[in-house]
């Protein structure tokens, strides 16, 4: 039997030479090319029929089985369920949202998702299938620097619609996880020296996989307005950046370029240079074995050339930091180990996302004088801080 849908024949259409009939079709009436059967149906016969031809007569419980499937095919299609999911751990200022955004979007999802002072709160409307998956893809597929510790399902009422949005931050209490700092990431670094990029050289290049959080959040949720960038209005390059869901600066909430975001100055006696002069005027400075501010995120590093005895002397001295070894800059991990051994974990520390401060043993013989004559004897750690936070601590 075809796949069609079933009807009563009322009578016969006058007028069409028996070709066509009256059919009820679950108590409407409607016109059917009834032509195409080998015998002309009577009033009371049951047709299947198929794109306005009735293409086959059969009784009234073949009728009933085709009803019936077609029944089960209007409420698989129409059936749409609508799920809320709470989620709960490092969820902010970690790509979170664009994830969920595109994700729901990819599954043909409706609905919204936002920042609550708890975390993320999902709701998704569709095809139920859709739902579970978007659900299991929340956790196994979410951003590489997100932790979902928790995650609540919610069955609420459908409410129809067909769009996806990011939706404003809503307030109220909660506790949620604020993203630390997260190095530039491989991408960012490409722009960086890429002399056609627009952010090539911007020393505050990020991206939603990089760049300040923690330390740039005034509150919660997190949002620009609830960062110290709230102050630094975006372009329209770098708006556009941030509302295309296939950007990956997408809901970043950071973004900036040199049109629109902070930039870099040099003050000291006698001296004021800003954007690449300052630059090249520190360069100048460390070189010369003095020692330089720098105003990083969390506060500022005193740098100095490490290699520059004297430099680290009156480091030191101005310090008061007589025997503490001070965290040491290298530019790539070569460069490092030329001074430090390590082990794999701590290979993985130093070029993973974090890049935080790595305690590491200083060979026995050679290398240990490469870096200044410090740390002292009595201590056989020097430290190394990687990644984008210029200084020494
Ligand atoms: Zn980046
Ligand atoms: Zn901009």
């Amino acid at each position: 039997m075809c796949l069609g849908i079933p009807g009563r024949v009322v009578a016969l259409a006058d007028g069409y030479a028996g070709q066509v009939a009256l059919v009820d079709v679950e108590g409407a009436q409607r016109q059917v090319n009834v032509g195409m059967l080998e015998a002309q149906p009577a009033p009371g016969d049951w047709v299947l029929i198929h794109m306005g031809f009735a293409v086959e007569a059969i009784d009234e419980a073949a009728a009933r089985t085709a009803l019936s499937g077609l029944q089960l095919m209007g409420s698989g299609r129409a059936a749409r369920v609508r799920r809320r999911y709470d989620v709960f751990g490092l969820v902010q200022g970690v790509g979170f949202r664009p994830f969920v955004y595109v994700t729901a979007s990819e599954l043909g999802l409706a609905g919204s998702v936002c920042n609550t002072p708890s975390g993320v709160v999902v709701e998704v409307e569709g095809d139920p299938d859709a739902v579970d998956v978007f659900g299991r893809r929340l956790v196994d597929d979410a951003p590489p620097l997100a932790e979902v510790e928790g995650l609540h399902e919610t069955d609420l009422p459908t409410r129809g619609g067909t769009g996806f949005s990011i939706e404003d931050s809503s307030g109220g209490a909660g506790r949620t996880l604020a993203s630390p700092d997260v190095a530039v990431c491989e991408d960012c670094l490409a722009e960086l020296a890429d002399p056609l990029d627009r952010r090539y050289r911007h020393p505050f290049i990020s991206c939603t996989n990089c760049g300040p959080r923690f330390t740039i959040i005034t509150s919660l949720p997190y949002d620009r307005a609830a960062t110290t960038m709230a102050g630094f209005e975006m372009c329209a390059a770098c708006r556009a950046e941030y509302d295309d869901p296939g950007d990956r600066r997408f809901h970043a909430q950071p973004v900036a370029c040199p049109d629109c975001g902070p930039t870099l100055a040099l003050d000291g006696p006698g001296i004021h240079d800003t954007g690449d002069a300052a630059v090249r005027r520190t360069r100048e400075l460390l070189a010369d074995g003095q020692v330089v501010a720098v105003k990083g995120l969390g506060g500022y590093h005193l740098a100095c050339d490490a290699r520059n005895e004297d430099a680290v002397a009156e480091l030191r001295r101005r310090k008061q930091r007589g025997a503490k070894p001070f965290a040491v800059m290298a530019r790539d991990l070569a460069v490092a180990e030329g001074l430090v051994s390590m082990t794999e974990a701590e290979r993985g520390l130093l070029t993973g996302p974090r890049k935080p401060v790595v305690l590491l043993p200083r060979p026995e013989l050679s290398g240990a004088h490469s870096v200044g004559t410090d740390p002292p004897p009595d201590n056989s750690e020097g430290g190394r801080r990687g990644g984008r936070r210029a200084g020494v601590t």
